[in-house]
C-alpha cells in the first residue's frame, strides 16, 4: 500500500487544524481548537479506514461526528446547529456556533468537498442510513421543490421570533433544536419507508441542501470516471443512493450536486474506473 494514498487524510487533517488554530486565536476560545481538531481527526481516521478497505469506514466517521454534534454541541452545549440556529446567529450578527458551522460545512466547504457533510457528518442521515433501503428502489421523484418551502419556513420562523420581540430567545432556539430534530427524524424515517429510499428526506425535504447544491456544483473533490476503463456495466449507478450519473464527467451531470461522496460506486466498480 503506497504512502501516497495517505496524503488525502493528511491534507484533510491539515485543513481542519488550520481552521481550528485560526479560530482559536482569532476568537480567543479554546473550544474551536478542540472542536475542529476532533472533527478533522475523525474524518482523517475514516479516510485511513477507507484506504485500508474497511467496509464501514464512512459509517464510523458519520457516527463519530454526528453523535458529537447532536449530543455534545446540541444537547449538552445547547447550540442549535440546525438551519434555524444559523438564521438566529446571523440575525444576532455574531459569527459563532451555527454560523461558523454553516460557513465551514455547508456554504463554503462544499466548494472544496462538495456534499461531504451529507455523507460523513450529518446526524439526521446518520440514523437514516441504518434503515433498510440503502439504494433507492424506484426512480427519483420530482419533489425537490419541497426543500425550498422548508428553507423558507425556517427563515420565516426565526424572522417572526425576532420581529415579535419574544423574551428568552436562546431557550426557544434550544427547544426548536429538540423539536426540529424530532420532526426531521420522523419525516426522514416515514419518507424512507414510503419511497423505499433511505435518502428520500435528503432528496426532497432537507432545507440545508439549498445552500449546498449550488456550491457543490463547483466542488474540487468529485468522483470522475476513466472512460478508457469503463465498460458501461451500470453497477455504479445501481448502488448510488443519490441517483448520480457518475460516469458522466461533466459538472452538469444528472444529480451531480447530490453526490455525498459515499464511495459506494468506487467500491463497486469492477474495473477500477472511478
Ligand atoms: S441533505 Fe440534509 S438531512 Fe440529508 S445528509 Fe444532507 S444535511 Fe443531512
Ligand atoms: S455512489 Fe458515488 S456518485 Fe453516488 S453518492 Fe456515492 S460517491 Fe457519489
Ligand atoms: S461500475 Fe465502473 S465499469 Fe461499470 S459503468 Fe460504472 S464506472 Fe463503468
Amino acid at each position: 500500500m503506497s504512502k501516497k494514498q495517505y496524503l488525502l487524510p493528511g491534507l484533510i487533517l491539515l485543513i481542519f487544524e488550520t481552521v481550528a488554530i485560526a479560530l482559536w486565536l482569532t476568537k480567543d476560545n479554546l473550544f474551536y481548537l478542540f472542536n475542529f481538531s476532533y472533527i478533522g481527526a475523525a474524518i482523517a481516521f475514516g479516510l485511513v479506514l477507507f484506504i485500508r478497505r474497511y467496509r464501514h469506514a464512512r459509517r464510523v466517521v458519520q457516527l463519530l461526528v454526528g453523535t458529537y454534534m447532536l449530543v455534545y454541541l446540541g444537547l449538552i452545549c445547547n447550540e442549535n446547529m440546525q438551519i434555524e440556529g444559523f438564521w438566529y446567529y446571523l440575525f444576532l450578527g455574531v459569527f459563532e456556533a451555527a454560523t461558523i458551522h454553516y460557513a465551514v460545512a455547508k456554504i463554503f466547504g462544499p466548494l472544496l468537498f462538495g456534499r461531504g457533510w451529507c455523507g460523513y457528518a450529518c446526524w439526521t442521515a446518520m440514523v437514516l442510513d441504518f434503515l433498510p433501503y440503502k439504494t433507492p428502489k424506484h426512480e427519483r421523484k420530482r419533489l425537490g421543490w419541497i426543500r425550498y418551502i422548508t428553507f423558507a419556513a425556517s427563515l420565516i420562523f426565526v424572522s417572526a421570533l425576532f420581529l415579535s420581540g419574544v423574551k428568552d430567545m436562546a431557550r426557544i432556539m434550544f427547544w426548536a433544536f429538540i423539536f426540529g430534530n424530532l420532526a426531521y427524524y420522523a419525516a426522514g424515517i416515514a419518507l424512507a419507508f414510503a419511497f423505499k429510499d433511505n435518502r428520500a428526506f435528503c432528496k426532497y425535504v432537507c432545507p440545508v441542501a439549498v445552500f449546498m447544491k449550488p456550491m457543490s456544483y463547483f466542488s474540487l473533490l468529485r468522483i470522475t470516471c476513466d472512460k478508457d476503463k469503463c465498460v458501461s456495466c451500470g453497477r455504479c449507478r445501481a448502488v448510488c443512493p443519490m441517483d448520480v450519473d457518475v460516469t458522466d464527467n461533466s459538472r452538469s451531470r444528472k444529480n451531480g450536486t447530490e453526490c455525498i461522496l459515499c464511495m459506494e460506486c468506487v467500491k463497486t466498480c469492477p474495473k477500477g474506473a472511478l
